[in-house]
Formats: structure tokens, C-alpha cells, sequence
């Protein structure tokens, strides 16, 4: 026992050992919640409160679920393999997949990532002949998750007008359509857990009774649907033991609710409200930075953090002429570092948007420093990989369209699109899966396809009895992707890939526990006796732990990992490489040493959140939570151009930096008046101390032929007025660079924009 705790400060050691009852600890970044939340496991199982499979943790990533794990099992002599601690979407699964019956799922299932959902919608409504301009498949796919988030069926969702009417409908098409290929998006995994709970209630109650302590990591990120779902597993009687940060709130746009901090204050009868206020992880300078830059959010529910690590070094600020030497500043500065004794795993280069790793990645490669980049494209998101799973679905599952329809005619066999249009319609007729209406195909174009059944069918008889490794690597070759690969230029990495897929499977095999010569398809085998537990009224369930192995084959599993995975923004265990990843992918996350890049108007803050307070504010909490990633160097950088989506954009420095403490800032390089281009015309003339802009020397000799002039005011219908700063080209091909003051600096086609003078 002694062990356990006497690591921790008073306020921790209260929130660790508190009561069984349910209990909020809010806390800032780096002050020890999951410290706390994984040692309070710990301590239940410790002191006898609970055996581990009494336990519930929900995590926020995948990792976080494995760190937690390992660190319990460091903790405590027991074998973590049983609990259930995971996220959301994992835990959801599980249960599933043990009571699909009642949940009314095919036992083989499949999950849509992001990416297949967004193709499977596109597939919909091209079926459907939807005009796609109209309902555009993003808006649906936004429309659809959205509702499912708020715990809403197409049925309940109030349609106020035509538009409204016509996705509500599209909503039920799409169900019905995933019901029938047995497949489930993430939002899904999480509605049916919930409908099976609510309206089971022998299961809800086994449950209930199982799960004592329910404990919940970034809590401040739980959407509507989950809090009720946490709602459900508690029942009256179990303890929901929450920690979270307001401050660090990053998912409002996909339906986080931060409200739910103080819904469950009251719902929860919540008598243990616990504040941290000492952080472990940065020092002082990087600190008092987060504090000054949140304390200019209105919404907040109040808290304070002191750091006994003195103040540290300051925090350093680089401005830079472009994004290339942004870039190459950074790169240097690394090396630097890791000259001075930094490992490299503990350096991370944050940014607010994917697109701005490119150039970032291109100075470290040209400087051979080794990186590693997170969030980006996952190994099981790459389309060669995509296939090969697609096949392995298919063998599971035939009835996923989605799957048959990607390798169906990959590699080429001759099904061209008359043959898919053919099958289709079949399909459609008869209300069944495009495999099963393979048969109902005449002619050549069904003897193609039903060559391709042969193929599946196959492969399915060759692997029946084999473990899952060999089976991938039966199916790579059946499937001729090898060889496919083998005949194309830039094969080789996709080849590495497909075969990484093989070692995938070996490690998923050990890792799981699934015995390294179970058969990967093994079927629904007899339940066994010691499965049935009688509840209090008699019912028998079959608890998901008993119940699993025999209703989740180890191909199952390992798809549903697939998927979950892909759609895993967090970062892995790095190897020895800098760390490249979004402020998002590195919530939770620590570091010695944190660049974060790109701070400029329009980028961070986002230039969609810029116009709404609340945007800013969640922008703000995401610079929060971007800096105290940082335990000894912060590094900020911003540049006066930049390249982004093929436009060249000057953007003004981010406001964050006008909101942080000028006494922790170390500017590196000479700092230039922040309102400078936000100045129209006469700033012209106060810009040169910066020697900054060679665009402020460009102005004023540009007088052009395009009927405008440098420095001019004008109107455009979308971003209203703004300021002529530059002018190139001619005649038709002019473009000009214009400051629309809130909305930035954008470069315009001359002859398309529809300027007005004002
Ligand atoms: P975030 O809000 O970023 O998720 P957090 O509140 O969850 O942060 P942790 O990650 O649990 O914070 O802890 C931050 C760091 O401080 C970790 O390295 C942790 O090991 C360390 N730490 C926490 N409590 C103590 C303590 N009492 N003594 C020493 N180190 C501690
Ligand atoms: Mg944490």
C-alpha cells in the first residue's frame, strides 16, 4: 500500500482513496489526473474493494488504454488481460460482439472508419441517384454522426423544412443499408451499446452490478451520447469517478460537451468535487504562459496551477520570412538540442493543421534527422493495406459492399463497371448483398463475378483451420496483391507494406491473448457450461468475458483492431524519433521539449473558428493544451508568408501571443508591431523597422495597368472590405494580395473576384 501512494501530494492522495461514491476531479494540464485516475484502479483492487473485472476506465485513445494497462500491471501483481479498460468505441465493440444477438448484429460485424463511411455514403446516394451538389455527402455524413451523438434515430430527428426532410430520409436509408451489409460506423458502436442497455434489462442490470467503479479520463471531452451511456452503466449504485480539465475542452466540433462537467456535479450527486493545483510537468516560464493566455477565456469554471519546478527558461519566440525557413529554423534548432543531450522521442513538433507538416518534413528529411509523424496517414488506413483487409472482411463478412466492391476487380479480373452496374441492380431487385446477388447475373459478367466467389469461398475453405498469421499471408497470395504490386514501378513499399501485415497479425495474436494456433475463423463453437450466470431475478446472461471467445473469432477481432485503430488520432510509442503530430493527436501527452508552429492569424486561431467568440475560445484552449504538452523548452514560432493549399498568404502573428506574459517571452527575433498589417493604408508608412516585409517596399512603386492600385480600398461579397497590398501579373492573369482585415490576407484572380471600389 505504502508503495501505491506515497508518491502522491495531499489533494491527490484524497482523490485516490476517496469514498465509493461518485466524485469529479477537475484539474489543469499536467497536474496528475490520470496519474491519479490509473492509481485509484490500483488501490480498489489493493485494498479489496473490487476484483479487477469490477472495473470500468474509459480512456480517450487506444494508447492511453495500453499505457494504463501497463502501468497497472507494474502496479499491481495481477493479470490486467480481462479488465475492461479501453475507450468509447472499444468498449462499445466488445460488447457487441458478445451480444450481437440481442443487439441485432450479425456476429462477424464490421466497423466503418471515418474514410469508409464517408465512400459507403458517396456509394448511397450516387444509388440513390441523389444529386450530390444538393446533399452533399460530407454534410450528410456530419448530419448522420451528429444525430447519432445526440442519441437520435432518423425517427426522432425534427426536420423543419425540405432540405431537413430530405436528410432524415437519406439517415434511414443509410441505416437500413448498413444493416444489411452487417456494418457499423463509430457513432453507431456507441447508439446500440446504448439501445441494447436501455432496453435489456436483465443485461443492463448484470452490468451494472458487474461494473462497480466506472472511472473516466478527459471527461471534459465526453459527448452527449456518452455521458448518457456512463449514465446507464452506473445505475443508482455504481461510482463514476471523472477527471478533466475545462481549460483543455478540444472536440466541441465533434460534439463534445464540456456542459457535462457540471451535469454530472448534480446528477451524480457529486459530494467530492477534488481541485489539483500543483503541476508536475512544465516549468515555471512555460507555466505561467498557459495560465495568462486561458485566463482570457470567459467560460471557465476556475482553477489555479503552480509548478514547485522554478521558473525554468523562457519561453522562445522565432518569426520567420517564410514557412520553408520556419521550417529549417526548427530543423536547426532540434539538432541543437539533441546535440545538448535531448532524446530525440522527447522533442514534438505541434501544429494546428495537418497540411502544415509537409514542409516541416521535408527540412527534417533533407537534415537526415529522424522523425516521426502521427495523425497523418495510418499503415491501416494505406490503400494497399486497405485491399488486402478488404478481402479478409470479405471472408468474415460477404456482405459488406463496401469490401467487395473495393477488391472485386482488384487486381484487375475482368469485372468492368457494366459488369458492377449488372450486379447492382440485382442487388437492388432482391434487397440482398451484392455477393449474394452474384448468382442472379447471366452471361459473361456473371461468370467473372462468379469466378470471384470461387475465389473468397476458396480462401475461406484453404484457411479454415488456420491461425491468422498464416491466413493473412494465404490471402496475400490467393488474392495475387503480390504480385500485382511485384509488376508495378513504385511497388516495393506497398509489397513492405502488405507483408508488415503478416507481422500486424502475429503481434495482435500475442497481444490479445488469442492462442498463437487458434484457427482465425473459428466459428460460433458451443457456449460453455460455466458461461451462464443467473441474475437476481433468475435470467440467465452471458457476460461478455465468458461469451467472447466463442462468439469472436480471432479475425474478427482483428478487423474491429483495424478499424479502431485507423481511427486512432493519438500517437504510438515513439521510437528514437522527433515526434511530428497535430495539438489534437498530442492531448495528454508529454514531452522535455515542444515546438509549436504556425502561429498566425487564420491558422491558429483557425481561421473557421475566428469569427465566433466561442471559436476563439476553443482555439485558445487548444493553444492551452498545445503548451503545456511542454515539460523543460517551449519554442513558438510564426511566419510572415506562407504556402497553404497552393496560395500564398501573409498573415498577421497569432493574437495568443498579445495575451501571454511579455516577462516569460524570449523573442529571438526583433519583434514587430502586431498591428501593422492590420492597418490599411497609412501602416504602409511605419512599416520599415521591421525590414520584415519585402512587401511593404514592393507597395509603393506598384502602380499597374489592371485598373487598380496598390493600397486601394476594396469590397469583395465574401469578405467585405479589405486593402490592395500587392498586385502581380497582368491584364487577365493579375492577382492581387488583399488584407481583409478579420478574414486575412487572400490572393484573388483579378478578373474573377468582383471587386468593388470603396
Ligand atoms: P493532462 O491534463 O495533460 O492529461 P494530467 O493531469 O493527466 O495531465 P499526468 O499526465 O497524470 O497529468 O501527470 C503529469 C506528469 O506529472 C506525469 O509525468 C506524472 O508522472 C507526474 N506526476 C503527477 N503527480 C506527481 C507527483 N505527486 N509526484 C511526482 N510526479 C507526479
Ligand atoms: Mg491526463
Amino acid at each position: 500500500m505504502q508503495n501505491l501512494l506515497h508518491n502522491l501530494n495531499p489533494e491527490q492522495l484524497a482523490a485516490v482513496t476517496l469514498p465509493a461514491q461518485s466524485a469529479l476531479i477537475l484539474a489543469g494540464a499536467g497536474s496528475g489526473k490520470t496519474r491519479v485516475l490509473t492509481t485509484r484502479i490500483a488501490w480498489l483492487i489493493q485494498t479489496g474493494q473490487v476484483s479487477p473485472n469490477g472495473v470500468l476506465a474509459v480512456t480517450f485513445t487506444n494508447k492511453s488504454a495500453k499505457e494504463m494497462l501497463t502501468r497497472l500491471s507494474a502496479m499491481l501483481p495481477i493479470n490486467t488481460r480481462g479488465m475492461w479498460i479501453g475507450t468509447f468505441h472499444g468498449l462499445c465493440n466488445r460488447l457487441l460482439r458478445a451480444h450481437h444477438r440481442d443487439a441485432g448484429l450479425p456476429q462477424t460485424f464490421q466497423i466503418l472508419d471515418s474514410g469508409d463511411q464517408l465512400a459507403f455514403i458517396k456509394r448511397l446516394l450516387k444509388a440513390n441517384t441523389i444529386d450530390d451538389e444538393k446533399y452533399p455527402a460530407k454534410t450528410l455524413m456530419y448530419f448522420i454522426n451528429s444525430a447519432k451523438e445526440q442519441g437520435l434515430r432518423a425517427a426522432q430527428v425534427d426536420a423543419y423544412d425540405d432540405f431537413n426532410r430530405k436528410m432524415v430520409a437519406l439517415y434511414d436509408l443509410y441505416d437500413l443499408q448498413c444493416q444489411r451489409e452487417g456494418v457499423v460506423d463509430f457513432a453507431e458502436l456507441l447508439l446500440r451499446t446504448y439501445e441494447l442497455l436501455s432496453r435489456n434489462q436483465p443485461l443492463r442490470e448484470h452490468y451494472q452490478a458487474r461494473f462497480k467503479h466506472i472511472l473516466v479520463d478527459e471527461f471534459q471531452d465526453t459527448n452527449d451520447l456518452q455521458y448518457k451511456w456512463l449514465k446507464l452503466m452506473a445505475g443508482t449504485q455504481g461510482a463514476v469517478f471523472a477527471v478533466g480539465d475545462d481549460d483543455q475542452s478540444i472536440y466541441a466540433f465533434r460534439g463534445a460537451n464540456v456542459g457535462n462537467m457540471s451535469a454530472f456535479e448534480k446528477e451524480f450527486r457529486v459530494e467530492n468535487l477534488i481541485k489539483l493545483e500543483q503541476n508536475y510537468r512544465s516549468h515555471g516560464h512555460i507555466l505561467d504562459t498557459a495560465n495568462a493566455l486561458i485566463e482570457h477565456n470567459s467560460k471557465r469554471l476556475g482553477k489555479n496551477l503552480r509548478t514547485d519546478a522554478g521558473h525554468g527558461e523562457l519561453v522562445r519566440v522565432f518569426e520567420a520570412s517564410s514557412d520553408i525557413q520556419e521550417a529549417q529554423w526548427i530543423t536547426e534548432e532540434a539538432k541543437n538540442l539533441i546535440r545538448d543531450g535531448f532524446e530525440r522521442s522527447q522533442i514534438a513538433i505541434l501544429y494546428r493543421s495537418n497540411a502544415q507538416s509537409r514542409v516541416i518534413e521535408h527540412a527534417l528529411f533533407s537534415a537526415n534527422v529522424p522523425y516521426r509523424v502521427y495523425g497523418g496517414q495510418r499503415y491501416f488506413d494505406r490503400a494497399e493495406v486497405k485491399h488486402a483487409i478488404a478481402y479478409l472482411q470479405l471472408m468474415d463478412n460477404p456482405h459488406n459492399d463496401s469490401a467487395f466492391l473495393r477488391v472485386v476487380n482488384f487486381p484487375t479480373r475482368g469485372i468492368g463497371a457494366r459488369s458492377i452496374e449488372q450486379l447492382q441492380d440485382a442487388a437492388k431487385q432482391y434487397n440482398i448483398s451484392l455477393y449474394a446477388a452474384v448468382p442472379y447475373v447471366a452471361g459473361k459478367a456473371g461468370s467473372s463475378l462468379g469466378n470471384f466467389v470461387k475465389l473468397i469461398e476458396g480462401a475461406r475453405f484453404e484457411t479454415q483451420n488456420l491461425p491468422l498469421p498464416e491466413m493473412v499471408q494465404v490471402v496475400l497470395d490467393l488474392s495475387t496483391l503480390i504480385t500485382h504490386y511485384q509488376s508495378e514501378k513504385e511497388g516495393a513499399d506497398r509489397i513492405e507494406n502488405l507483408e508488415q501485415l503478416v507481422n500486424a497479425a502475429t503481434l495482435f495474436v500475442s497481444e490479445e491473448g488469442f492462442g498463437h494456433d487458434a484457427p482465425a475463423l473459428a466459428g460460433p463453437a458451443s457456449r460453455p457450461a460455466n458461461t451462464l450466470i443467473a441474475n437476481d431475478q433468475g435470467i440467465e446472461i452471458i457476460d461478455a468475458d465468458a461469451a467472447l471467445p466463442t462468439v469472436m473469432s480471432p479475425l474478427s477481432a482483428f478487423l474491429s483492431h483495424a478499424s479502431l485503430e485507423a481511427g486512432d488520432n493519438q500517437a504510438q510509442v515513439g521510437q528514437d524519433a522527433l515526434q511530428l503530430m497535430t495539438v489534437h493527436a498530442a492531448k495528454g501527452l508529454e514531452f522535455d521539449a515542444v515546438f509549436i508552429g504556425g502561429l498566425e492569424e487564420g491558422l491558429f486561431p483557425h481561421e473557421n473558428s475566428s469569427q465566433e467568440e466561442s471559436g476563439v475560445e476553443e482555439e485558445r484552449r487548444l493553444m492551452y493544451v498545445a503548451i503545456t504538452r511542454a515539460r523543460q523548452r517551449l519554442y513558438m514560432t510564426f511566419s510572415q508568408t506562407r504556402m497553404l493549399h497552393g496560395q500564398t498568404r501573409y498573415n498577421m502573428r497569432s493574437r495568443f501571443f498579445d495575451e501571454m506574459p511579455e516577462e516569460s517571452l524570449k523573442w529571438l527575433s526583433p519583434k514587430i508591431q502586431a498591428t501593422w498589417f492590420a492597418r490599411p493604408k497609412s501602416a504602409w508608412d511605419e512599416a520599415p523597422e521591421s525590414g520584415a516585409n519585402a512587401i511593404a517596399q514592393q507597395i509603393s512603386k506598384h502602380q499597374t495597368s489592371t485598373g487598380w492600385r496598390i493600397g486601394e480600398n476594396v469590397a469583395h461579397a465574401k469578405f467585405g472590405e479589405g486593402v490592395i497590398v500587392n498586385i502581380e501579373g497582368s491584364g487577365s492573369n493579375a492577382r492581387a494580395h488583399i488584407n481583409f482585415g478579420k478574414f486575412g490576407m487572400k490572393l484573388l484572380d483579378l478578373s474573377i473576384a468582383k471587386l468593388e471600389k470603396c
